[in-house]
């Protein structure tokens, strides 16, 4: 009985690890056809609260310098204001 359950265990170890190749492939492809391995969403940290934002999300500012991200609108507006109070 011994070797048996070994040879089934091992027999469902290969198939399952067939199926999980073949998933990860399919979705690989239709993910990114043409472009493997090219990151679409970078986290972006918010300068008001430190939350990390994934940057397809965030909310945009174009400084003169560099672009703000914000996690939402209330953010950008503080950290708009919180400007304008510097100068
Ligand atoms: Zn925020």
């Amino acid at each position: 009985m011994g070797p048996l359950r070994i040879i089934i265990l091992a027999v469902l170890v290969y198939i399952g690890y067939r199926l999980i190749a073949a998933n990860l492939k399919k979705s690989d492809d239709s993910k990114t056809p043409g472009e493997p391995g090219k990151i679409t969403d970078i986290l972006v940290e918010d300068p008001v609260c430190g939350k990390l934002v994934p940057k397809q999300q965030a909310h945009q500012l174009n400084g003169e310098d560099e672009t703000h991200y914000f996690c939402s609108r209330a953010c950008h507006d503080k950290f708009v204001s919180a400007q304008g109070e510097d100068e």
